[in-house]
């Protein structure tokens, strides 16, 4: 069912794993808001490997086609198991709430978290 989110991932095991294990254990009305919206999707980062900073977003535009793209960086396939989970979760959050706030938590990064939590993908703690 999340095969065409998958495709970018296809040559990238174990984050194309680690990606459905997070899609897999969401809500049901998540995994039918994202299913049912064709502005969702989930992309490769295409900056080379050790770039950037650790810092994973999800592209937020003015409703263009790539509002709700989530965007995972290739080191997430190598990192910390718990780790990707959490980030991953965390920017799957971002898509939901569509950066924005949860309830009473006006932070967007702090719904994120939260919300990421909610759904079982905490922080880890090192
Ligand atoms: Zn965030």
């Amino acid at each position: 069912m999340f095969s065409s989110y998958l495709e970018a991932f296809e040559h990238l095991q174990p984050l194309r794993q680690r990606v459905l294990h997070v899609l897999r254990a969401l809500p049901a009305e998540v995994q039918q808001d994202f299913l049912t919206d064709t502005c969702f999707n989930v992309l490769l980062d295409n900056y080379a490997p050790g770039e950037g900073s650790m810092v994973f977003m999800a592209v937020s535009g003015e409703g263009g086609i790539s509002s709700r793209s989530v965007v995972l960086r290739p080191r997430l396939s190598d990192c910390d198991e718990a780790f990707a989970y959490y980030v991953i979760a965390h920017e799957f959050a971002h898509a939901y709430l569509r950066n924005g706030p949860w309830g009473d938590i006006a932070d967007c990064e702090e719904a994120a978290d939260a919300l990421a939590a909610h759904w079982g993908f905490l922080m880890p703690v090192s």
